[in-house]
């Protein structure tokens, strides 16, 4: 990897064929260790790690108080000469001739970078800045670039066109979850929940297929390891398409995510087992999720919604992705197209042995059921006119879904807790930093 911005070289960037070549380094004081008329800096960049080495005869007396003198995390530029050192990371020392220090570190750090004195999960996001600094939690953000960059690529490549949908919306909404009220002038908004009513009314626009990868946000009071009240979601809006289009298109690009996420050279100190989901994944009915829990042990009653402890079950005893399909329209939003004769929707979850990553359906794109249908839930279709007049002018049948980044990469990973795959997380007790 190299930085195009500056001159400034990356510790992977050299090694000993730089043997003799004067160089210009600059990062943060990871480790000191003093050996009396000798010592080590070790620099830490985004890459790497360089060594600097201070012999006191070589380096003479000033630049050696000046570099013994530096307190570790404190921020350094140094220029020098390469030397070839088989002992060193990298295979390579830097003898230093000029040493500026850019920002001086306070000397109680609230964390050890160096991994070797772990830390709370709340300490680590009260300061997340220097968490980052850490090998382990570097990895997972630099890893999630990677993975909005594949999906990103995966939508586009297959004739997606990317959109931005308002994030502040009025009081019509699709209910089912609680909203942040905002002030928005002299009247109420809210922050919305997801693009649903957007990308669908973008299918009624002619571009066909449409994705958005941006904040959603829940007012829920969720005290749980999955749950944040701003998440980020993928959401996904196709035009001329069945449910099952879809459904193979979520899961080619979960496992295009896994297989691309596979080859990161960092993934070892992040995930150590980790393998590529085999696809197609395995589709059951909400009946058949029900007849395998009671196998299990545990009564679920129809209509009802499956809880975390019914996800566990079902996610021990299939041990892979899965596909619940045939969902009763009772627990599922009004949009979701209704099957005929029936009283299932078609609709459908991807779920994880751990927990639910995404949830999708055929759309009702008729505008006398889609009332219908608002209207059973309780709603008031005069509350979604701006998104019922969408359905009057021609629209095509489609279908979507909306995958949680957070979640996504949270399971790709192993990681414990959602809060952990996001950089500033913002759940009931944490609004900051
Ligand atoms: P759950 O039942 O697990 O709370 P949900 O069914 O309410 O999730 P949806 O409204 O279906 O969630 O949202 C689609 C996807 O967005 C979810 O499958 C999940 O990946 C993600 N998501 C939704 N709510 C949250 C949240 N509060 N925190 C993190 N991710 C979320
Ligand atoms: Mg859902």
């Amino acid at each position: 990897m190299k930085l195009s911005v500056t001159d400034r070289k990356y510790s992977t960037e050299l090694s000993a064929a730089n043997d003799s070549e004067r160089v210009n380094i600059a990062g943060w004081v990871h480790e000191k260790r003093d050996l009396g008329g000798l010592f080590f800096l070790i620099i830490r960049d985004r890459e790497g790690y360089v060594q600097v080495t201070f012999h006191k005869r070589t380096v003479g007396k000033e630049l050696f108080e000046q570099g013994r003198k530096i307190p570790r995390e404190s921020v350094v530029s140094i220029k020098g000469i390469i030397r070839a050192e088989p002992k060193a990371p990298n295979g390579y020392e830097l003898i230093p001739d000029h040493l500026d220090v850019l920002s001086v570190a306070s000397q109680i750090l609230p964390l050890d970078t160096t991994g070797k004195v772990g830390a709370e999960l709340d300490t680590r996001l009260d300061a997340r800045f220097m968490d980052v600094r850490t090998e382990r939690t570097k990895h997972i953000f630099m890893i999630r670039s990677r993975m909005l960059k594949t999906v990103r690529n995966f939508l586009i490549d297959r004739g997606f066109v990317e959109i931005n949908t308002p994030k502040i919306v009025s009081a019509a909404t699709e209910g089912g979850t609680a909203l942040f009220p905002i002030t928005y002038f002299e009247r109420e908004a809210f922050l919305n929940q997801s693009p649903q009513l957007y990308k669908q009314m973008l299918i009624a626009s002619g571009l066909d297929a449409v994705f958005e990868i941006a904040p959603i946000f829940r007012a829920e009071e969720h005290d749980t390891t999955k749950h944040l009240n701003e998440a980020t979601s993928i959401d996904v809006e196709v035009a001329f398409v069945t449910m099952e289009d879809v459904m193979q298109l979520l899961e080619s690009l979960v496992a295009h995510v896994y297989a691309e996420i596979a080859s990161y050279p960092g993934l070892k100190s992040v995930a150590l087992d980790f393998e590529v989901p085999p696809t197609p994944f395995r589709r059951i009915t909400y009946d058949q999720a029900i007849e395998l829990l009671a196998a299990e042990g545990t009564e679920l009653e129809w209509g009802e919604d499956f809880s975390t402890a019914h996800e566990h079950i079902l996610g021990k005893a299939i041990g892979e992705h899965y596909f619940i399909i045939d969902w009763p329209c009772t627990i599922k939003p009004f949009y979701a197209q209704p099957i005929d004769g029936t009283d299932l929707c078609d609709a459908f979850d991807l779920m994880h042995p751990r927990l639910e990553l995404s949830s999708g359906s055929q759309r009702v794109h008729s505008y006398e059921l889609l009332k219908e249908r608002i209207e059973s839930k309780g709603l008031a279709p005069e509350s979604f006119e701006f998104y019922l007049n969408a359905f009057r002018f021609g629209m095509p049948p489609h279908a979507g879904w909306g995958l949680g980044v957070e979640r996504l990469l949270m399971t790709v990973l192993g990681l414990e807790n959602v809060r952990e795959a996001v950089l500033f997380p913002r759940d009931r007790r944490r609004l900051v930093p």
